[in-house]
């Protein structure tokens, strides 16, 4: 049961960030002065004309991350931000003349912890404790205050009961996510529904598609929500992340200590094992699944029509003349609409990006030595 147990501490540990908005890496210090150089000679060029904003699951590890037509955004203090034209990694602070220091230049976002971000058109809602915000590029507004608290959350966070756990964006509604229940918030009308209760227990996963919820909880059990009905039914056990895809929905199985990707349509049902061997961190486009191997830690693209798991041969040579060698479970992100997915080591500051349905990529690196 080591893997299991690791799992869930893991999560709970993201959890925890999450939740008391803790700051797991500050004192880092990137300097971006150096790196501008290095990139011109590796334009990304993305285009991203059709870009098209939609669903966004939490999931513990893309809790940090978002992108929209013209950025990546990387969450983990300090706060960057890659040009998709460029390849520039910048701050993600806009004001004039800030210096981006730490101790010094108080109110810049860059050092602010930003929590679960959702990326739109106009800026980024995230979470602040209670409250969900919106960054418009320059100004920070409070967009609504959570009040609301079950007897779960007055007993488990007496301090913070109505704290928010994640944003998930589905067509125009923004979900939040609670520990126990759910609201929403229509980002064109602006209009907020009451909370409804879907759980007993933490959620530790949760997707919107249409008709439908999928959340899983801290027990691992994965549960199907109609939302017309508001009737909630369990899926499977030892689940730990879900996502929805084109009318199907994806989850990891822990089966004998290891994950194994299953598949079932939207309504829950035809549930059929997919992947061997895939870490919670895998992503689904419309035709491939990226995703890590549990056991060796390589990364795979699968051919969802083909049924074919082709190796990501991840290669980088640092300027040191150091190759890269991959030793850790990476963060693999995107939005669908976008046709790229970026696949990240945070600890060597590593972001390989490749063309959704190409096994080509290019690198940028977010920190010089
Ligand atoms: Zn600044």
């Amino acid at each position: 049961m080591h893997s299991f147990k690791k799992a869930i501490c893991i999560i709970s540990s993201f959890i925890f960030i999450t939740l008391c908005g803790c700051n797991q890496s500050k004192g880092d210090y990137v300097d971006l002065s150096n790196t501008e150089q290095k990139i011109k000679d590796s334009q990304l060029n993305i285009n991203l004309d059709d870009f098209d904003y939609d669903d966004k699951p939490y999931n513990i590890m893309n809790l940090t991350t978002t992108v929209d037509s013209n950025y990546f955004y990387n969450f983990s203090i300090p706060n960057t931000k890659i040009n998709l034209q460029s390849g520039r990694v910048q701050y993600v602070c806009q004001i004039p003349g800030c210096a981006h220091d730490e101790i010094t230049s108080p109110g810049c976002i860059s050092y602010q912890d930003i929590i679960s971000p959702v990326a739109v058109s106009n800026g980024i809602y995230y979470i602040d404790g209670n409250k969900v915000m919106f960054f418009s590029g320059n100004d920070q507004t409070v967009i609504l205050t959570n009040d609301y608290y079950t007897e779960y959350e007055a007993e488990i966070y007496p301090d913070n009961k109505s704290v928010i756990t994640a944003l998930v964006r589905h067509n125009n509604l923004l979900y939040i996510v609670c520990p126990t229940y759910y609201f929403t918030y229509n980002t064109d009308t602006k209009e907020i529904t009451a909370p409804a209760t879907i759980s007993d227990s933490l959620c530790m996963g949760f997707c919107a598609a249409d008709g439908y919820l999928y959340f899983t909880t801290e027990n691992l059990e994965l549960y199907i929500y109609k939302i017309e009905s508001g009737k909630t039914e369990k899926i499977a056990d030892k689940v730990g992340q879900v996502r929805a895809k084109n009318g199907y929905i994806y989850y990891v199985k822990y089966e004998n200590e290891i994950p194994i990707l299953y598949t079932a349509k939207a309504d829950g049902s035809g549930s059929a094992k997919l992947l061997d061997d895939c870490y919670v961190n895998y992503y689904v486009t419309d035709n491939r699944i990226y995703y890590q191997s549990y056991v060796t830690k390589d990364c795979y693209q699968y051919d969802i029509k083909n049924k074919k798991s082709t190796k990501l041969d991840l290669k980088y040579t640092f300027s040191d003349g150091k190759e890269y060698i991959n030793s850790e479970y990476l963060n693999i992100v995107s939005t669908s609409g976008m046709g790229f997915v970026f696949i990240i080591n945070s600890t060597e500051k590593l972001i390989f990006i490749f063309e959704d349905n190409s096994t080509e990529y290019k690198t940028i690196e977010m920190e010089e030595e």
